[in-house]
């Protein structure tokens, strides 16, 4: 679905931390969880989930930051604090990374939205799958593979 190609650059508010992402993103998410709420000071978070690998620092390194969980541990910049990936344990293998950081932001269009249980009312997306909570992990082979269609 991106218009653009890869390498998809992006980076962090003040510039200091920047990253490519060397592949097509797998799927383009919102999550209108209570915790990407208040993360986001907004209505809800634009992710893009790549594997690990495609995911460069060309810039800079992030921080540990947020609830500092073991198990999805934020990246943050440490200057501009700047939220900009989600990383789950290294053994799944992929990385979520805030869509709004790309310098070609509107290639990614939400085709998911999750935790719509927590979605404020009034916020919507024109994602295409709606889920209550986190779709489960075996819902999403099936979305990418629609989403690579796109
Ligand atoms: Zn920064
Ligand atoms: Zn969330």
């Amino acid at each position: 679905m991106p218009a653009s190609s890869p390498p998809l650059k992006g980076g962090c508010l003040c510039g200091r931390v920047q990253f490519q992402l060397n592949q097509t993103p797998l799927i383009s998410l919102a999550c209108h969880c209570r915790g990407c709420q208040k993360l986001t000071s907004s209505a809800f978070s634009l992710n893009v989930m790549v594997p690990l690998l495609a995911f460069e620092l060309t810039k800079g390194s992030t921080v540990v930051g947020a609830l500092h969980k073991k198990d999805a541990r934020y990246g943050f910049c440490d200057w501009c604090k700047c939220w900009i990936t989600t990383a789950p344990p290294p053994e799944s293998g992929i990385i979520n990374v805030r869509s709004t950081l790309l310098e070609d932001a509107l290639a990614c269009k939400p085709f998911v939205e999750m935790w719509t249980k927590e979605k404020l009312p009034w916020a919507s997306t024109p994602a295409k799958h709606s889920f209550d909570e986190q779709p489960s992990a075996d819902a999403f082979p099936a979305l990418i593979e629609e989403y690579s269609r796109r």
